[in-house]
């Protein structure tokens, strides 16, 4: 595998508001009641703090100061967040809240439910996006804060078949960001993740975009 420039962009941009609490729905109690039945923590979990030079800290400081143009929502152990590379439309990273480089870092409980919101968001990124193929990635050689690329595939990629590191464009877009959609298509995709996770069997701790789609919305 060609080692790929995987640091998610920490860059500062305009304001989407402030994060809006958002307390589970009823219908979303469920998990909640079965992790405590494991003896798991399903109380909001604040994430440690940033440390020092981490990137991907300071991206998920930035999302929780309400300055995360690409954050979607955060979960119980990790961000989503769209990746400002849109060559393969619908790309998103779930972030890790703490700064541990490796999946069996993570206590075995947080693991267990880590991976499950994992999962859970690359089905939301699957249903918004329909493509052929997801592409699931935890690397981290460049910035080792546990994050996973979760990349749709489509028919009609360059190289269907391959990693998409193998795809020449793909890695021209990340390193001259060719590929970062409008502000508008952003956001559009955004909202339809958020919209696709809100129906998933997950709870969501802070969505900024709730402003736009409250959950008395015909969307909801
Ligand atoms: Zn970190």
């Amino acid at each position: 595998m060609v080692a790929g420039p995987e640091a998610l962009p920490a860059r500062p941009g305009p304001r989407t508001g402030p994060p809006t609490k958002t307390s589970p729905p009823p219908g979303r109690s469920r998990r909640a009641l079965q992790l405590d039945s494991r003896g798991l923590d399903t109380g909001t979990s604040e994430p440690k703090a940033a440390v020092g030079t981490c990137d991907i800290c300071a991206a998920n400081a930035a999302f929780d100061a309400g300055a995360d143009p690409w954050g979607v929502a955060r979960l119980q152990t990790g961000y989503v967040r769209l990746n400002p590379n849109q060559y393969f439309a619908g790309s998103t990273f779930f972030v890790a809240k703490d700064c541990l480089a490796e999946l069996h870092d993570l206590d075995r409980p947080t693991r267990l439910l880590h991976l499950d919101e994992m999962a859970e968001v690359a089905a939301a990124v699957w249903g918004v996006f329909a493509p052929r193929k997801l592409n699931y990635e935890a690397l981290g050689n460049g910035a080792p804060h546990l994050h996973w690329w979760l990349t749709p595939r489509y028919a009609d990629d360059a190289r269907p078949r391959a990693p998409i590191w193998e795809d020449l464009e793909f890695l021209r877009a990340q390193w001259t960001n060719s590929q970062e959609p409008s502000p508008d298509l952003r956001d559009q995709r955004r909202r339809d993740l958020l919209v696709a996770l809100r129906r998933r069997d997950v709870t969501i701790e802070v969505e900024p975009l709730g402003q736009w789609l409250p959950p008395t919305s015909p969307l909801y």
